[in-house]
């Protein structure tokens, strides 16, 4: 969470930082800031709220320095405020830092810092270390980043720093551990930033910097140290992604343009994996631990949200076509549990980011006893792609929009060609069987496509009449429960309506209670094996006055019949409905989240990247 930005160059500082700060607002709008060396002096501008507001408060300010840093916070100690905001000063007021994690000795050490009679601005614990970085650089009469290097061999917990110095006119000093930070390389001119977005319009060589690395950067020279002291070569690589890629294409949200991507973002996921007409996949990252996944005694399934629900669709999936025990985990509990894990076990980490900080210690836990790690991610270099034995990249492209949803498809669509190819090799999936889940895949991006061309409108009358509702419950049996499980997350993040996802059968065991004329029941009920007992579901709200509002196969007249509004979908395999099924849900959530006045692209108190526990 929060975005960090930096730039040292010729040019002026501010613009580069406020376009780069808007570039990372996804990760976190609680305030803004940004601190400036002027040459002489620091300078420091801060407001709670979005980039935006920093804007209106800078607005008409002569700001002269062409080196400088900024934030986006997504809060975790103190409110959203200005004075939480980042940057802050060091006491001294020589210092001034940007902080993305979290410090988790920070009241041991805040306690300390009190005892020598250092004062605090902010209920941060980011300004703790920050005054724990400057105590050192006094007491031990060392420069700022033999300080830093100091500092950071005692703190617990997570970071990127960036920091500038009164007495440094043209350096930045940076560090990470668990947090991300790259580096790009400008001519005579180096940009950072929590991902390569800020620094796209300037550069496609960017460094990719590891934990507990430091950097001192300069316009002509990137040094890059251990914690040791020691120099390490940076690895500079080159990015192949487009500015247009991260920006809003004619479309009023992000969100929006990334739902109607779908047919190009899982087209881009199967290609040249996916071959239906020669009936083969490519997947070298399967191939390369292809023996541990054959034997495997059991694929484990780590992740958190919206990809968790990937994760628990691929439990299905595998398990059918596969014969492979799965289990899905929530990252966050696997990590703190300590659960029975062996070298036969394979754990796959499902991450649109692949930073996602419980995920990344969940993996980091299990490789030290012996499993083999596939990461499934959607950020090219991220950490939980390096950390990984083996893996697959989503290929969905850089996803703005707060809420998941392309990066949710390609997740899907990765996990089905794992699953197929597995079964392949490991001959539990018969060849018929086999030919037509590809041949069905194959055909999902003209299937997304139609679903966006053919029920947009619909489903924005749909929207319209229930975009007043106060709770929701999501149904769904089998391959669509996950489903379910998605449409009402999906729901809650852009509309903040109360929403509940649960397998259809079980909503009589108390959901059902909740059950009136006002409650809006949203089924998941494609044509699949079930459909007869989800149609009985679908009577037993409707005998109780439940408004249902259905996903239905194209030419299912039952279901249409007995539902008071429908969402079509082709007709396609059951166990590759599920990725066609998501997509109504998630226009029904944008639209109503529209209807409702909210900042889709950016839900309060959510943020995308997790990189908190
Ligand atoms: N822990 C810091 C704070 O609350 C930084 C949080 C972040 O990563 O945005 O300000």
């Amino acid at each position: 969470m929060c975005g960090i930005v930096g730039y040292v160059g010729s040019n002026l500082a501010y613009p580069i930082l406020i376009d780069g700060l808007k570039k990372l607002e996804y990760r976190g709008y609680d305030s803004a800031g940004v601190a400036l060396h002027t040459g002489n002096a620091l300078e420091v501008y801060k407001k709670e709220g979005k980039v935006a507001a920093l804007e209106d408060f800078v607005y008409g300010k002569n700001i002269q320095a062409t080196v400088g840093i900024g934030h986006t916070r997504w809060a975790t100690h103190g409110v959203p405020s200005d004075r939480n905001a980042h940057p802050h000063y060091s006491n001294s007021g020589n210092i001034a830092m940007i902080h993305n994690g979290i410090i988790e000795n920070y009241a041991q050490l805040k306690s300390e810092l009190q005892q020598k009679g250092y004062t605090f601005a902010s209920d941060t614990d980011s300004e703790v270390l920050l005054n724990f970085i400057e105590d050192i650089k006094i007491n031990n009469d060392c420069s700022l980043e033999e300080a830093v290097r100091v500092a950071l061999k005692r703190v617990v917990g997570a970071y990127v720093i960036l920091l500038i110095d009164k007495d440094l006119p043209d350096t930045i000093i940076a560090a990470r551990k668990g947090s991300p930070l790259v580096i790009g390389i400008g001519n005579n001119a180096h940009y950072l930033g929590s991902d390569a977005s800020p620094m796209l319009a300037y550069t496609k060589e960017v460094v990719y910097i590891n934990d507990y690395e430091l950097a001192i950067v300069r316009p002509d020279e990137l040094i890059l140290k251990n914690l040791g002291n020691e120099r390490i070569t940076p690895f500079v690589q080159k990015l192949d992604i487009e500015l247009a890629a991260i920006e809003k294409g004619g479309y009023d949200h992000f969100m929006l343009k990334e739902i109607f991507e779908q047919p190009q973002t899982i087209f881009d996921s199967l290609r040249g994996r996916l071959d239906a007409e020669h009936q083969h996949i490519t997947l070298s990252g399967v191939d390369k631990i292809k023996e541990k996944l054959i034997h495997a005694n059991r694929v484990i399934i780590v992740a958190c949200g919206t990809s968790w629900h990937a994760g628990l669709l691929a439990e299905y999936v595998i398990e059918e076509l596969c014969r492979i025990n799965v289990e899905v985990e929530y990252a966050s509990e696997f990590r703190y549990r300590n659960p029975i894990i062996t070298d036969k076990d394979v754990i796959i980490a499902v991450s649109q980011s692949g930073e996602t900080a419980d995920t990344l210690v969940a993996i980091e836990n299990a490789k030290k006893q012996g499993a083999t790690i596939f990461g499934l991610v959607n950020v090219v270099g991220s950490s939980i792609a390096r950390m990984s034995d083996a893996g697959a990249y989503t290929h969905a492209g850089p996803e703005i929009g707060v809420a998941s949803t392309k990066a949710f498809t390609a997740q899907l669509a990765l996990l089905y060609l794992i699953a197929l190819k597995v079964a392949y090799e490991k001959q539990t999936i018969d060849q018929t069987l086999f030919n037509k889940l590809l041949g069905d895949l194959a055909k999902v991006p003209q299937y997304v496509q139609d679903i966006l061309e053919e029920q947009d409108a619909a489903i924005q009358e749909i929207a319209r009449k229930y975009a007043d509702a106060n709770d929701f419950l999501y149904l769904g049996r089998g391959f669509n429960f996950p489903i379910a499980l998605e449409g009402a997350l999906k729901l809650k993040e852009v509309s903040y309506i109360h929403a509940e996802g649960y397998p259809a059968a079980e909503m009589k065991h108390g959901p059902i209670a909740l059950v009136d004329e006002n409650l809006p029941v949203v089924f998941v009920a494609t044509k699949d094996s079930y459909h007869e007992k989800i149609v009985s579901n679908i009577q037993e709200i409707k005998a109780r006055k439940g408004q249902v509002i259905a996903v239905v196969s194209q030419g299912d007249n039952v279901v249409a019949g007995l539902a008071d509004d429908v969402m079509v979908v082709p007709q396609i395999h059951e166990i590759i409905a599920p990725i066609l099924s998501v997509v109504p849900l998630q226009l029904l959530s944008y639209y109503i989240g529209i209807n409702r006045g909210l900042d889709v692209d950016k839900p309060r108190n959510l943020a995308k990247s997790v990189t908190v526990e």
